[in-house]
């Protein structure tokens, strides 16, 4: 993924997709680990710690 550009936890979509929950379909979560905007570079700066 790194080669690529994309954050490794959503593959570079900028959120996350999660079919069990219902109640969250309308409403796809930001990827906390680049904070939907899919960039390894952010994922990469929330990822250093
Ligand atoms: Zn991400």
């Amino acid at each position: 993924m790194e080669s690529l550009g994309f954050c490794p936890d959503c593959g570079g979509r900028g959120f996350q997709h999660m079919p069990y929950t219902e109640a969250y379909y309308m409403a796809p979560l930001d990827c906390p680990g680049c904070n939907g905007t899919g960039s390894y570079e952010h994922w990469e700066e929330n990822n250093l710690m």
